[in-house]
């Protein structure tokens, strides 16, 4: 509990207690009403102050002010009717108390279990320093500096592994519960916990842009961001609030009025009496609060289930989608490519593998990683100058003087060589030396274990197309395409043919089209998508920033699990708006034909908005 929240609790027990205590008391007349208004000041003074700021800031009539009046005007009745009766009064804004303190507990709650789930915030780093040790604040170490992680600390900044061999916790990052082995040479992300031998890591990141500050900031946002159902909310209590004020004073006025003229007694105390249990029953803090939380504890789910949503408006879209556009390199496929063959080359395959590999030394692109890996014997970095990267077609460099270009056969054509096609399936790297074909690497990339399934669970969910969009060449794609039995491939295109292919699929289902891609070379498609979903991207700041929704590991299953985790939350929103509209609308008619009094009112309102954040808390628990 928020020390907010503690001292409410403490107002509203000495208040309760008070209030139960003035029950027995002998009072009468005026010493009961100053007794009355101190124990109501002690629940309502923040109430009375905000709804005073809220006219004078011009934003009348909001919830508080509501209360305020509701209140204050039971008070007035009191006095009125000579009753002394002032129970109503206070307990009006008792309850509300009481409500408002719920709903903010449940509203820390959610937040407590997404900055737990994401308790990866580092507090310190040690640095070393001169062989010195020093304990510092993560966001005083420079980028090159050596830090030293025990074991059973969290890494504070992204870095690569100098010394000693480790296992990791990732389970904070990516929900894998199986630690994760590190080698010198590997890279270590910020938020994983170090599990056995102290590690010595080189940072590559400044803490601002290590992987936990970009997981908190998304995170951050996340919540913020408002979805179309929370502006609409937003929206309706400004047009709500003043009608239900309007009907309160229409409900206090015009009977008594209509009475005078066909001559009967005004009864002037019992339509006020009205008017103000119509103003308790008509607040609108169910809705206006709920729907947010419902939300926030939908994004806070997902978050468990390390899918980050950066907002609940692409939680309504993934509700809504009707087409998934996939990426097949490190999406659907593990993008870890086996070195099979060499073909048609006048060179040894070792050297074709250098050259290859050399060229390929700068690019982050799967296919370069395991031309890299394949290569024994790696020529020096000095001998590679003049690095081009060739999005969607391959890379160019100068190698001991040779210009090298290494890649597709549009890249081949390019450069004046002529590719020879392969009988074999697999992705096929050609390699042009001097603008001269110089023979062919195939490769070849298994599909993750869960693609099938994940694909065939989508169709379950009333997916209508899968589309695989892919780079490589027609018999790689169709391989993959059928193993996975996806209902349309597009295959050799460049990253701005995939954008093409997209805006194709949107025109014809406006609103419906999530794309899900790995980040390397597909950012433009993952912005462009009416959700794009980045794979395993944490690596990657381009798809961070581009995507909407963030796979943390690299399942695909991930993206079905998300799709259900949106429906339902957003099944519990229409819940909650549904039970609240349709709650407030029998209370307001008993209340305005006299059937419900004060203490009814009381209780349909704290009643509805706590049942209503119990249904939104739902949204946090995935089955
Ligand atoms: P995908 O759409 O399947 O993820 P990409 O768009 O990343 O594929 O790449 C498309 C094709 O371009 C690859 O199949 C490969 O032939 C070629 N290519 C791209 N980058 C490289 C690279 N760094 N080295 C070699 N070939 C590459
Ligand atoms: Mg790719």
């Amino acid at each position: 509990m928020t020390r907010k929240q503690k001292k409410m609790v403490g107002r509203i027990v000495v208040a309760g207690a008070l209030f139960i205590a003035l029950q027995f008391a002998p009072l009468e007349g005026v010493g009961k009403l100053c007794t009355s208004l101190g124990i109501y000041l002690i629940v309502a003074y923040d109430i009375l102050i905000k709804s005073a700021k809220g006219i004078s800031a011009g934003q009348l009539l909001d919830e508080n002010f509501l209360m305020a009046v509701a209140s204050l005007g039971a008070f007035a009745l009191g006095v009125c009717d000579g009753s002394g009766d002032f129970n109503e009064a206070i307990a009006v804004i008792l309850f509300y108390q009481i409500g408002e303190l719920f709903q903010s507990c449940a509203v820390s709650k959610s937040r407590r279990s997404i900055t737990a789930l994401m308790d990866i915030r580092p507090d310190y780093a040690h640095v070393e320093k001169d062989g010195q040790m020093n304990t510092v604040s993560p966001d005083a170490v420079p980028v090159g500096s050596v830090i030293v992680v025990q074991p059973g600390e969290k890494v504070p900044l992204d870095g690569i592994v100098e010394q000693s061999d480790s296992a990791l916790d990732t389970s904070a990052l990516t929900g894998e519960s199986v630690p994760r082995a590190v080698h010198p040479g590997e890279e270590v992300m910020s938020g994983c916990i170090n599990l056995r031998s102290p590690l010595r890591i080189r940072t590559t990141r400044a803490f601002g842009e290590s992987t936990v500050t970009k997981i908190l900031q998304l995170m951050q946002e996340a919540t913020s961001r408002k979805s179309k159902s929370e502006q609409f909310i937003t929206k309706f209590a400004r047009i709500y609030t003043p009608i239900v004020c309007g009907a309160a004073l229409l409900l206090a006025l015009l009977p008594p009025v209509v009475l005078l003229t066909m001559g009967h007694p005004a009864a002037w105390t019992t339509w006020l009496y009205r008017a103000l249990i119509f103003l308790v029953i008509s607040c609108p803090c169910a809705l206006v609060l709920s729907i947010p939380l419902s939300f926030f504890a939908g994004i806070g789910g997902a978050g468990r289930a390390s899918i980050l949503i950066k907002g609940s408006h692409f939680m309504e879209t993934l509700a809504r989608a009707r087409v998934a556009v996939f990426d097949k390199t490190g999406t659907l496929t593990k993008g870890v490519f086996e070195v099979l063959a060499v073909h048609h080359s006048p060179y040894s395959n070792e050297q074709l593998l250098q050259y290859a590999a050399a060229a390929e030394s700068a690019s982050t692109h799967p296919i370069s990683r395991s031309l890299r890996v394949a290569c024994k014997h790696p020529l020096a970095p000095s001998c590679v100058s003049d690095v081009e990267e060739l999005q969607g077609l391959g890379v160019r460099a100068r190698v001991e003087n040779h210009r090298v270009a290494v890649g597709n056969s549009k890249l081949m054509e390019q450069e004046g060589a002529k590719a020879l096609p392969c009988h074999c399936v697999g992705t096929i790297v050609h390699i042009a030396i001097d603008h001269t074909y110089a023979g062919h690497v195939l490769i070849s990339d298994d599909l993750k274990p869960t693609s099938v399934l994940a694909l065939s669970r989508l169709k379950e969910l009333g997916i209508k197309r899968n589309v695989m969009l892919t780079g490589d060449n027609q018999r790689t794609a169709e391989e993959v395409a059928k193993q996975l039995a996806v209902d349309e491939i597009h295959f050799e295109l460049l990253p701005v043919h995939k954008v093409e292919h997209l805006e194709q699929l949107m025109r014809t289902n406006r609103g419906h089209v999530f794309f899900v891609g790995d980040g390397v070379n597909d950012a433009p498609v993952l912005a462009r998508a009416d959700v794009g979903i980045a794979m395993g991207a944490l690596g990657s700041d381009a798809a961070i920033e581009a995507a909407d929704v963030v796979i943390m590991d690299d399942d695909p299953l991930r993206i079905p699990l998300a799709i259900s985790i949106s429906r339902r939350c957003l099944r519990i929103v229409r819940q909650n708006i549904i039970f609240a509209v349709g709650a407030k609308a029998v209370c307001l008619i008993l209340g305005a034909v006299g059937l419900a009094n004060m203490w009814f009112a009381i209780f349909a309102d704290v009643g509805v908005l706590i049942l209503c954040v119990l249904n939104s808390i739902r949204a946090m628990y995935n089955k």
